[in-house]
């Protein structure tokens, strides 16, 4: 099986027996050491971003200073912009859930580290995150999380596979430790992934949606609590989070707040 490692994909080992590369060499190796071939030299075009998700470097970054939808949070690319119209237009349907925030744009060194984090090339600062995000919910997000809301924090899972593969869920070690800093309960697994098999980040925007419909659940017999605190990494279309909360939804809960680490920018 070929692998991927730091400077790209290695091809599989040749087995014992097996045709070298040559005139001899089978069509299908041939063309597969030509695919791996062509992928390094974009390798060489494009290297490696030198990522830095340290916790200093994560308590250095700079929070989205732009406005933000009410309902979704939903970000604009200026401080100066006029506004997002209210409700925005991801919101003309209105979403299975109270609120959106999430505290940085996806891009620059934000997007590096987190990638790096999720493809196991860096450092996991998941304190480091959940102390921004204490700030911000203590903070700028007060009106969404009054001295009453104690929610209780469910991380978005991912795949199994990916999860075996990886050793991590980056959702699930962030809530871990903002639920333990706010004083906050830590339910990683009140939502299961049964679907949405598809890497997200892999689709259209237009196809998030069904990739995910139905794919996530609370298993039987749980119940999930009136109020709830849906952390993911990243938020792009939606969709993922949608999901989530009509499942929770579904087994009960009342009040959903979603953040998120991040949020790509139109
Ligand atoms: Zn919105």
């Amino acid at each position: 099986m070929p692998s991927i490692t730091e400077r790209g994909i290695s091809p599989p080992p040749l087995q014992s027996g097996d045709a070298g590369t040559g005139p001899d060499e089978p069509f299908p190796r041939r063309a597969f050491r030509e695919f791996l071939t062509g992928i390094r030299h974009l390798g060489a075009l494009f290297p490696l971003s030198q990522a830095d998700f340290s916790a200093g470097s994560v308590l250095s970054w700079v929070a989205h200073g732009g406005q933000e939808c009410p309902s979704c949070g939903g970000f604009t690319r200026h401080a100066s912009c006029p506004g997002i119209p209210v409700p925005c237009a991801a919101c003309a349907a209105s979403p299975p859930f109270y609120t959106a925030r999430s505290l940085f744009a996806y891009e620059g060194r934000v997007r590096e580290g987190i990638r790096a984090a999720k493809y196991g090339r860096g450092a996991l600062p998941a304190g480091a995150l959940a102390e921004r995000l204490l700030e911000a919910i203590r903070g700028r997000w007060t009106d969404r999380f009054p001295d009453c809301f104690r929610p209780v924090v469910v991380p978005v899972p991912i795949m199994p596979l990916k999860y075996f593969r990886r050793g991590f869920n980056l959702p699930g070690l962030v809530g871990s430790a903002l639920a333990r800093a706010a004083g906050w309960p830590f339910a990683p697994r009140m939502l299961q992934r049964a679907g949405g098999n598809t890497p997200q980040a892999g689709l259209p925007l237009a196809d998030r949606e069904e990739n995910v419909r139905g794919a996530f659940t609370v298993p039987a017999g749980l119940h999930a609590p009136p109020g709830v605190l849906l952390l993911d990494d990243v938020y792009t279309s939606g969709a993922t989070a949608k999901a989530c909360a009509l499942a929770l939804k579904t087994a009960g809960a009342g009040h959903i707040v979603v953040l998120t680490v991040a949020r790509a920018v139109p």
